[in-house]
């Protein structure tokens, strides 16, 4: 697995990723990513929609909910 990745983490193209990522729903076996690109998805629950928001939060697109009608707020998506 390591050879298809041309031996580089799946997500932060690091040489050399030693840690074996798979989904802990169904055993299935995803990449071989390093320890960091490991952990941070572990940090933010294995969620893509988590890691889109803090994606969009880096990029400066601060989180702000919008008023709706009075007392509803809508969380930016
Ligand atoms: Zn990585």
């Amino acid at each position: 697995m390591i050879d298809a990745q041309m031996g580089v983490c799946a997500i932060c193209l690091t040489p050399g990723p030693e840690h074996v990522d798979h989904d802990h729903k169904t055993g299935r076996v995803r990449a071989i990513l390093c320890f960091n690109c490991n952990g941070g998805l572990g940090q933010f629950k294995d969620r893509p929609d988590l890691l889109r928001r803090g994606a969009d939060y880096l990029e400066g697109n601060v989180w702000k909910p919008t008023l709706v009608a009075p007392g509803v707020y809508r969380l930016p998506s």
